[in-house]
């Protein structure tokens, strides 16, 4: 009988192939990214432990598995990327500072490999993705490696999922122009919003905080994303 998950039959084919027999995607491999992101200064440690138990290869098209463990950018189709390891490890970190959200909101699943990193580190992911062809294949990874509690849906993230909110976490993972109002408003109280900001080489990572009486803002630097289009496609 056929396994009725494509992407395990990928998995399989590629073992054939010799591709993890020559440990392209083993464990090592991944362990090495991991020794890799602590030498460019990611210290935390629930976040590298999530990471190096995600195989990323499950994420990027077959072709480019042997790349999954460079921490490198990657195309995943329709002019998108996977974000580098560094980008994820940073944002994550960043968005778990002040403690663990119960709930997280990601716009932009793409591969859904960032989903499935807060998806070890917080109770609740959700996730949208405007590109149809892309939100269907992150579905079906996200059933591939068992990740039970992420909710996707494909959406505008200019909207937010308003039958959520508020969340005590956003993580917008497509650059925007400027922060969108409806994300502002379905945060919570106390809650973090993180976002690249700004057009083509001019992006900034903001991340912003919901007090009591307004926003808090932070500029952690300079980040190249793939722009937030309005719309679906
Ligand atoms: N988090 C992803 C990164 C993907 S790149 C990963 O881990 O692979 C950014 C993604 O944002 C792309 O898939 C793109 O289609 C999506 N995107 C861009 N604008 C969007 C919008 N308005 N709403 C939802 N997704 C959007």
């Amino acid at each position: 009988m056929r396994h009725p998950i494509s992407i395990l039959d990928g998995v399989e084919r590629m073992s054939v192939a010799g591709l993890s027999g020559i440990g392209m995607t083993s464990q090592r491999t991944r362990n090495r990214l991991i020794q890799r992101l602590r030498d460019a200064g990611i210290s935390n440690e629930a976040v590298l432990q999530a990471m190096g138990d995600i195989p990323r290869h499950l994420f990027v098209q077959e072709a480019l598995s042997s790349r999954a463990y460079e921490d490198t950018a990657l195309p995943i189709g329709h002019g998108q990327t996977i974000s580098q390891p560094w980008v994820v490890a940073t944002m994550t970190a960043a968005l778990l500072e002040h403690g663990v959200p119960d709930r997280v909101l990601e716009i932009g699943t793409g591969s859904g490999y960032q989903a499935t990193v807060l998806s070890k580190l917080v109770p609740q992911v959700y996730t949208v993705e405007r590109v149809e062809e892309l939100f269907r294949s992150a579905r079906r990874v996200f059933r591939a490696v068992g990740a039970r509690n992420i909710r996707c849906k494909k959406s505008d993230g200019y909207l937010g999922w308003p039958e959520n909110a508020p969340f005590e976490a956003i993580m917008l993972t497509a650059a925007p122009p400027g922060i969108p109002e409806a994300l502002l408003k379905q945060l919570s109280i106390g809650g973090r919003l993180i976002a690249p900001v700004g057009q083509g080489q001019h992006q900034r990572l903001i991340c912003v905080t919901r007090t009591e009486s307004g926003f808090e803002e932070t500029d952690l630097g300079g980040v190249i994303f793939v722009p937030m289009l309005q719309g679906l496609e």
